[in-house]
């Protein structure tokens, strides 16, 4: 059928369809992430020089984002044209105002879009933990390759300008890890009217696995809470790495979603889960997958470009419901967890809560109807499975 068809066109039509055809894939190879500019930003990040990016040195990881955002061309948010954020701490004896932290904030409005006074915010935090007495805390995981994924999502977007129909923040937080400062300061000083953000969507640890488990999993938490986004999500051609969708009930409050969340904006918190190594001077640039790093920049981005071009803005869901794909994914961790019970020399209490959270899952894994008692029971078996095996 294809070869009769070819035959019948003229040949001026099979060389067109040809360099059409030909261009697409070109266009398709050209616009992937490079992984190596992704191993740059967590190798510099993450090196000693940065010394675990805490209170000074996390300003000097505040001005390596600034230089990327400015040498993109992004637009400043913040008064006086500039890209930083000053986080206040509290005042000296003397009364005196000091500073704890930079967020730094850039903007990147398509000069055709629909909507350039609504926003989808990429973030994630630039803040770790310092040096303490056994040595450097590089964070490579936490969160050097969250930041890495917001850097490289710039130019892809860039390419996309064109299929972009709303302005896109890309946010690098201070002081996450002093109880979400950062994040928090930014919710209540926003540089743009929190209404108009259609998605926020949070990358805190890209580039490991959950206690290393073999996933080739990215999670991405709470859309429950926003109508249409699984679909979104399932619609993206994702590369190289699956998405496992689970509710954010599981994991609490872990990362810089939680002031969005309380707002009830919708957002999205993507991790690949907390590696064995997790807030360790062993969350090393040498044990970082950047090639993973960089497929999740490419699907977020994917995303962000989908939602973009949504007519309306997407609406909060309070009380979500749990569906049969929330199920297996917690069935899939529960299995392999089981598959490394004896080399991980889990405990009694720990393979305890493997069983208990395998079994109900297995249970609700047959069930075409999930009641709000189910849900809550698997919530609660599944917050304990992460909290003592993790
Ligand atoms: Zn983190």
């Amino acid at each position: 059928m294809q070869q009769f068809v070819l035959q019948s066109r003229t040949l001026c039509e099979c060389v067109v369809i040809f360099l059409i055809a030909a261009g697409s894939v070109c266009a398709e190879e050209m616009i992937r992430i490079d992984s190596d500019h992704v191993s740059r930003h967590i190798n510099t990040l993450a090196s000693p020089e940065y010394r675990g990016r805490r209170g000074s040195d996390a300003q000097r990881a505040a001005e390596y984002v600034v230089d990327h955002f400015s040498r993109a061309g992004l637009q400043p948010v913040f008064p006086e044209q500039s890209f930083l954020q000053t986080i206040p701490g509290p005042r000296t004896a003397e009364n005196l105002p000091t500073v704890a932290g930079w967020n730094v904030t850039g903007m990147l409005t398509p000069p055709h879009a629909t909507r350039p006074d609504e926003y989808i915010l990429l973030a994630a935090h630039h803040d770790h933990l310092g040096v303490k007495e056994s040595g450097i805390y590089a964070g490579a995981d936490d969160n050097a390759s969250g930041v890495a994924m917001v850097l490289e999502a710039i130019p892809f977007l860039q390419q996309h300008i064109n299929s972009l129909d709303c302005s896109v923040l890309f946010v690098s937080f201070d002081l996450e890890e002093h109880l979400l400062f950062g994040s928090r300061w930014w919710t209540a000083h926003p540089p743009v009217e929190l209404e108009k953000i259609r998605l926020v969507i949070v990358a805190d640890m890209l580039g490991r696995s959950l206690g290393d488990l073999p996933l080739n999993s990215v999670f991405l938490f709470g859309a429950e809470h926003t109508q249409g986004l699984k679909q979104e999500i399932r619609q993206i051609p994702w590369h190289n790495i699956r998405t496992s969708l689970l509710s954010d009930d599981y994991v609490g409050l872990r990362s810089d979603y939680g002031p969005f969340r309380d707002r009830k904006i919708p957002f999205l918190f993507a991790s690949t889960g907390q590696s064995r190594d997790y807030h360790s001077i062993r969350d090393v640039p040498a044990k970082i997958d950047h090639q993973q790093v960089a497929s999740i920049t490419e699907g977020l981005c994917r995303l962000i470009i989908a939602i973009s071009q949504k007519p309306d803005q997407p609406v909060w869901i309070d009380s979500p419901q749990t569906d049969q794909e929330e199920v297996q994914a917690v069935l899939e961790i529960c299995n392999q967890i089981d598959h490394h019970a004896a080399e991980w020399n889990l405990s009694p209490i720990q393979r305890f809560f493997v069983s208990q959270a395998t079994a109900e899952a297995t249970r609700l894994s047959n069930q075409t109807d999930i009641s709000s008692a189910d849900q809550q029971r698997l919530t609660r078996l599944t917050q304990m499975l992460l909290l003592t095996v993790f």
